[in-house]
């Protein structure tokens, strides 16, 4: 079967033939590639053709596709049975672990995450945290910043990045205006308007909710300290800082972005390399923050595949495997590459910039750093598509849109990094040669 063919029938039958917008092949032309397997650093399609994958699920295959420790312990786990709707022990197993990894993180001797609970997708975790802060502070508003995703939930959608940009939408349509006007959009790294959204409405807001280092708009770090200055405006305000960790977590290091750069947090939430690949996300805090979640508390939440066994599986076994020599390479190769990718640029005379958050990075085709989302729609766009098009054809698997991360994984060898700096030359002069559509 070819891509075509497989595109087409599953046109017919899903809309827009894909289960995910970002997996759409609109911005850049063509057929979206079906895929049938997956390992260590490379994808194949359904026409038998081989990638290196710098997509990695969107990032949670920090160790590469089918890992053996990770295949094991799905494998151990489905012989178990597939879910049960009751607690098993591989649950308190995770959050222990997470909680571990997340300990050198603590505010005046207490750590940031104490408790968490196990959810399915990286939506419910953000969706739930807002309601626990809401709940917590018995406050409505919630501030988010323009480019930052936090799932697809009603009231996180307005300016919400990558997929909405690359379709040009605003927001999504089907969003209560009484919903969406809960929400403060604010240009990310602006401090004056975080003080002034606070002067405004400060005693009415619940939380502050904010991408640990923003990835969604392309990759966006934060400025120096504004992180911290969220947590301290939030709190002289009695808000609360709903870190969302879904994409950095356990990505940037073993303690996540928060890692990099501790802060008081006063909810975290995980997804993607939580799962190792499969449906599991999580939300953390302190006790005393985690108490209001029911049972113990009238913060309702609940999941028939919440802590999913086969997935707790995948998760364990991927942080246990996810080791100082598993974030070093991460670090290696995501230089490496970022490296070879801004050289072949400039050689090809393109205006551009390497953006870069840790391990995170992508290109912004503009010549200045843009540090917001204003600033990073200003850009050519437009280069991307031939860009990616000319790795596609080289066997690599960019993501489709000019506005996301590349991801990469511990499972990227010498090999499959060389067939990476190998393309990039052809793809820059294909970017050079780009015309606006
Ligand atoms: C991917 C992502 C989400 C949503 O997670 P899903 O599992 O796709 O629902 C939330 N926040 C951030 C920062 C993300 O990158």
């Amino acid at each position: 079967m070819s891509n075509e063919t497989a595109f087409t029938e599953a046109s017919a039958v899903i809309p827009g033939g894909v289960n995910s917008p970002v997996r759409a092949f609109r911005s850049v032309g063509g057929a979206p590639r079906f895929l049938v397997s997956g390992h260590g650093p490379y994808v194949v399609d359904v026409e038998g053709r081989q990638y290196v994958d710098l997509v990695c699920s969107w990032g949670p295959l920090l160790l590469g596709h089918a890992h053996p420790a990770v295949l094991d312990a799905v494998h151990a786990a489905v012989d178990s049975g597939l879910s049960f709707g009751a607690s098993t022990p591989s649950e308190t197993e995770l959050a222990e672990a997470v909680i571990d990894r997340l300990a050198p993180v603590a505010v005046g001797g207490t750590p940031v995450v104490e408790q968490i609970r196990l959810v399915s997708t990286g939506t419910e975790a953000t969706m739930t945290a807002i309601r626990l802060a809401r709940g917590v502070t018995g406050r409505s508003l919630v501030v988010k910043f323009a480019g930052h995703y936090h799932g697809h939930s009603d009231g996180l959608l307005a300016d919400a990045g990558s997929g909405l940009a690359t379709l040009a939408l605003p927001a999504s349509a089907g969003v209560p205006a009484e919903i969406a006007a809960q929400t403060l959009v604010l240009p990310y790294n602006d401090r004056d308007a975080v003080e002034a959204a606070f002067a405004s409405y400060g005693d009415r807001i619940a939380a502050i909710i904010v991408e640990a280092a923003a990835a969604n708009m392309g990759v966006v770090a934060p400025a120096a300290g504004f992180n911290a200055f969220l947590a301290s405006t939030a709190h002289a305000a009695g808000a609360l800082l709903i870190v969302d960790e879904v994409l950095t977590g356990f990505r940037e290091s073993a303690a996540g972005w928060l890692g990099l750069e501790p802060v008081a947090a006063d909810i975290v939430t995980f997804g993607k390399v939580i799962g190792g690949g499969m449906p599991l996300a999580a939300l953390g805090a302190r006790r005393e923050i985690m108490v209001h979640l029911a049972p113990l508390g009238p913060v309702y939440q609940a999941g028939t595949l919440s802590g999913n066994p086969v997935a707790v599986a995948a998760g364990l076994a991927t942080l246990r495997a996810a080791d100082a020599a598993v974030y070093a390479r991460v670090d290696e190769v995501a230089g490496v590459i970022s490296t070879a990718a801004d050289e072949a640029l400039t050689a090809a005379g393109v205006d551009h910039v390497l953006s870069r958050a840790g391990n995170l990075f992508s290109i912004q085709f503009r010549p200045t750093l843009a540090t917001d989302y204003a600033g990073v729609q200003k850009q050519e766009a437009f280069r991307y598509g031939p860009f990616f098009h000319a790795m596609l054809d080289a066997g690599v698997s960019l993501p489709p849109s000019a506005y996301e991360a590349w991801f990469v994984s511990a499972a990227h060898d010498d090999d499959a990094v060389s067939r990476v700096l190998e393309a990039l030359p052809a793809a820059a002069r294909a970017a050079a040669a780009a015309v606006p559509a």
